[in-house]
């Protein structure tokens, strides 16, 4: 069995800019706004589509999808009654970040792991809607050196695991290269010249490019296992962390900055909502 992990996002699907930014907020915690519903889930379903279509039509016989965005919001962006029989879920309440739980779902030897709807991390120029997890609070998270946001964290839980794509703003395909260089980048809107093009223009454009990075299989690198993570969490300026007096894991604080160390990467990434626990405003 060839098990596809799909991870998708949706500040970074074809069809949102600026302009439409409300087709972004879930409606679970912007009831008065409707654009998420009428429009944006089409357009990240779109492109997630686009992906199952063509990892199935290349042999790749199950899928595992994690609809991270809005995470804690109970009902999916993605509309899953338009994706294939293939397509699965993980099973999580209200869609959490468990990135154990989520781990653990998929299979010991996942083929490969997609990511979708990507958007830059924060601080990247020429980006639509940059951010870190989320920012404010958040400015970095850097794991072992790279600047992690999504992608980064969705790679890393599946370490060893090939990637294969990452598709979404084009100023999202930085923090993708730093996790393996192999993989191909599929861009369906660009700030530094204002491609802006529609859902159903960039899907053909999808379908064919992750065909062909599934063709080019072979060459696709994965993110090496780590026996040993080092985090660095750092704030944003309006934002400070209420130190504990003790705390169960090895790793400090600063005023805006917080330290761990761990011998995984899920333990890294369990720890990172702790230690976000500790998370005052100004
Ligand atoms: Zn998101």
């Amino acid at each position: 069995m060839k098990q596809l992990i799909i991870i998708a996002d949706m500040e970074g699907a074809s069809g949102i800019f600026e302009s439409n930014r409300a087709a972004c907020w879930h409606e679970e915690l912007h009831p008065d706004h409707t654009l998420w519903r009428t429009y944006g889930r089409k357009c990240i379903t779109s492109d997630v589509l686009a992906v199952c279509n063509a990892a199935l039509d290349s042999g790749i016989d199950d899928i595992l999808l994690y609809d991270m965005h809005f995470a804690g919001c109970e009902e999916y962006n993605v509309e899953l009654d338009k994706l294939p029989k293939q397509v699965r879920v993980f099973d999580l309440p209200k869609r959490s970040i468990f990135w154990s739980r989520i781990r653990g779902q998929a299979a010991i030897e996942p083929y490969g792991i997609i990511t979708v709807g990507q958007h830059a991390r924060n601080g990247e120029p020429n980006a639509y809607f940059p951010h870190t997890i989320h920012t404010p609070p958040l400015e970095s998270f850097f794991v072992n050196g790279i600047h992690v946001a999504e992608i980064g964290e969705s790679v890393m839980c599946f370490c060893d695991v090939p990637y294969i794509a990452n598709i979404g703003c084009a100023a999202s395909h930085k923090e993708a290269l730093e996790l393996s260089p192999n993989v191909t980048c599929v861009t369906v809107k660009d700030k530094s010249r204002g491609w802006e093009p529609t859902p159903d223009e960039t899907y053909p454009l999808i379908y064919k490019s992750v065909k062909e990075a599934i063709a080019d299989y072979d060459n696709k690198t994965s993110y090496p296992y780590q026996n040993n993570c080092k985090c660095e969490l750092t704030l944003t300026e309006d934002y400070y962390f209420d130190v504990p007096e003790s705390f169960p894991w090895k790793g400090r604080f600063e005023e805006r900055k917080a330290f761990w160390e761990t011998h995984d990467i899920e333990t890294a990434l369990s720890l990172f909502w702790q230690v976000h626990e500790y998370i005052k405003k100004r």
